[in-house]
């Protein structure tokens, strides 16, 4: 009876062991963007317990930095979203018009210097990821994240699996219909002129109106005509995909009118037909992408390195 009594407290006890260790799989992440970099350290976005931004400089040393802040902190995994476009296969950004980084090695570097699996997806599908496992789209089987901002990207996840395919989701390069008598402006995407991204990012508001977004406050109908655009945005990935939720983020969405605006023009625009998805803010702000690779870095662990 005592024997019986034991073994089960064992089994208790390693059971308990095991819980404990999986509660302390401490993973890294990176968001690897144009700009900047961020990296954390941490299990989810209520456990970050370490943080560093820095500027995006040349490939070599950018990775380097990364590198450093990891070694010190023996994680399991890393996760990176990235800019793109990427090759997901290879682990490596592919055409970017950012100097010096076109064909750059990410994953390699990483798993060859910290000896860990390294996961790789775009920036938006980490957002996406992050918002979805612990944020707005919580609970909901397919979810789009959508950042304006410099540039237009999204994420997609269907039925709970992030989507890839031929390369990923480029939702920022759609083309979307443009009134030239409305908006004569000529697009601002070097590869396509008026595509969503050319028509709709935060560049684009610069470049037609002569000042940043958050300056045009003043200015008549900058906004409505954003939501008009960033509305057909939102229609044509509600027609394709069926997302329950579209999650917006980025700077430009920032501004207090533009929600509501796309959301009573995405409305409009579905005339009844279907119904609109639910168009929310992301609940975890600016570390969607982050904390979105911290997830991609879990799904990692135990898998062989690269
Ligand atoms: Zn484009």
């Amino acid at each position: 009876m005592l024997g019986r009594v034991l073994e089960k407290a064992e089994r208790e006890q390693v059971r308990f062991g095991l819980t404990l260790r999986r509660m302390e799989q401490l993973l890294g992440a990176i968001e690897a963007g144009g700009t900047k970099w961020v990296c954390a350290v941490g299990t989810g976005p209520d456990d970050l317990q370490a943080l560093v931004t820095f500027a995006t400089t040349s490939p070599d040393e950018t990775l380097a930095h990364a590198i450093d802040f990891f070694r010190g902190h023996g994680v399991e995994a890393v996760g990176v979203g990235s800019f793109g476009p990427v090759d997901l296969a290879a682990g490596r950004i592919t055409t970017t018009p950012k100097p010096g980084w076109a064909n750059t090695d990410v994953v390699a570097p990483l798993a060859q210097a910290l000896g860990v699996p390294v996961a790789f997806d775009t920036d938006v599908n980490a957002a996406a990821l992050g918002e979805w496992r612990w944020g707005a789209a919580r609970g909901r089987e397919t979810v789009c994240y959508v950042t304006v901002g410099t540039g237009i990207g999204g994420g997609l996840l269907a039925n709970g699996k992030l989507v890839h395919g031929l390369v990923h989701p480029e939702i920022g390069h759609m083309l979307i219909p443009h009134d030239r008598a409305r908006d004569p402006f000529a697009g601002a995407c070097p590869f396509h002129g008026d595509c969503f991204e050319g028509l709709a990012s935060g560049t684009a508001l610069r470049a037609r109106w002569g000042r940043a977004g958050e300056e045009l406050d003043d200015e008549p109908g900058v906004w409505a005509l954003e939501a008009e655009y960033l509305a057909l945005g939102v229609v044509n990935i509600t027609c394709a995909v069926s997302p329950q939720c579209v999650v917006l983020g980025g700077g430009v969405m920032k501004q207090p009118p533009l929600l509501p605006l796309v959301r009573e023009r995405v409305n409009e625009l579905l005339a009844g037909y279907v119904a609109a998805p639910e168009l929310a803010s992301p609940a975890l702000g600016d570390r969607a992408g982050v904390v979105g690779a911290l997830e991609l870095a879990r799904a990692h662990v135990g898998t062989a390195s690269p």
